[in-house]
């Protein structure tokens, strides 16, 4: 079998499409521009190609957006200076510090400061907390866009046995979640699980979330099942650096029924939703309804 390609970046791109078209509608009914504030401590060169690509795309689907870049020394104190400004300011509907910060700076407690309503990221407790008991939140960002993926590969999700690898409380615990709410029997899979090609092997879908690259092979996979990686992992291979998931594309993809590809599967699903949450955070903030 060769499995269907999961094309995240086409999906992307239609979900921006659909977002630009809210913000359109929410200026014209309600006055409304929604607004995402960025802010980068330091020179991390990922990070600021990650800011970049945010600043890009959310003013291309015609939201308002800032980014606040602060030297790689700044202290907690003026980080969290720079959060309190941000949540009074009226303009600003979704706030998002791009991790990891430098580590004079307590990411959890700088986390926990943003406003709930703002926290376009998902990472506040408060949000967490919503999500793993049912209630309406707004959810981290990549786990949402991997979830978006299987549902399309995969239709409805209902029973279907779910293993996550990976227990983060950014990815991991997060899609775990959000698969229960899908009504999935799901396994959480992490660096102490005992026989964990056994586990994968029982899964109609695997989410794999571990940050080491080509981990997960094919004769793990069971005939058929969805393979959605959220890994991203650079490696130098032949001379040149080249970007891999944490599964091992080749084989998986030769048992798999569907699988995203990295790059092009899940990652550029994690700035659409972040677009996605940024609207949501605003028409809440506004009291108006999410446009269709
Ligand atoms: P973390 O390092 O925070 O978590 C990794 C998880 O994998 C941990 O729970 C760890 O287990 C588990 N793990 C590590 N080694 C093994 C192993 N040998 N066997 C089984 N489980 C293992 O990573 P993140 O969750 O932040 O990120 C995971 C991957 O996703 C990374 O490649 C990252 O780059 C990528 N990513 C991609 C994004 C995107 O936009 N597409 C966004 C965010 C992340 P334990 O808890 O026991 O240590």
């Amino acid at each position: 079998m060769t499995a269907k390609v999961i094309d995240g970046k086409a999906y992307a791109e239609g979900l921006r499409v659909r977002i630009a078209k809210a913000v359109k509608e929410l200026g014209a009914k309600h006055g409304l521009k929604p607004g995402l504030a960025v802010v980068l401590v330091g020179e991390d060169p990922a990070s600021k190609v990650y800011v970049a690509n945010k600043a890009k795309q959310t003013v291309e689907v015609g939201m308002n957006s800032w980014e606040h870049r602060l030297d790689a020394a700044t202290s907690e104190k003026d980080l969290l200076a720079l959060v309190d400004k941000l949540n009074n300011d009226p303009a600003v509907h979704g706030i998002l510090v791009q991790l990891p910060l430098p580590k004079q700076i307590d990411s959890t407690k700088v986390l926990n400061t943003i406003n709930p309503a703002k926290d376009v990221d998902g990472f506040h407790v408060v949000n967490a907390g919503k999500l793993a008991t049912g209630q309406d939140s707004l959810v981290a960002c990549t786990p949402v866009g991997s979830v978006m993926l299987a549902k399309d590969a995969l239709g409805k999700l209902d029973g279907l046995e779910a293993v996550v690898i990976g227990r983060s409380n950014i990815v991991g615990k997060p899609v775990a979640q959000l698969l229960l709410q899908e009504n999935c029997t799901v396994t959480i899979a992490h660096s102490k699980t005992k026989d964990l090609p056994g586990v994968v092997r029982r899964a109609d879908l695997v989410i794999a979330a571990v940050g080491r690259p080509e981990m997960v092979k094919g004769d793990w996979i069971k005939p058929g099942a969805c393979v959605i990686d959220v890994g991203i992992n650079r490696i130098e291979r032949d001379g040149k650096g080249k970007l891999v998931g944490d599964c091992d594309y080749a084989s998986c993809s030769a048992v798999a029924g569907s699988i995203t590809p990295v790059p092009g599967g899940v990652g550029p699903m994690t700035i659409a939703c972040l677009l996605h949450n940024t609207v949501r955070a605003a028409c809440a903030q506004k009291s108006v309804p999410v446009p269709e």
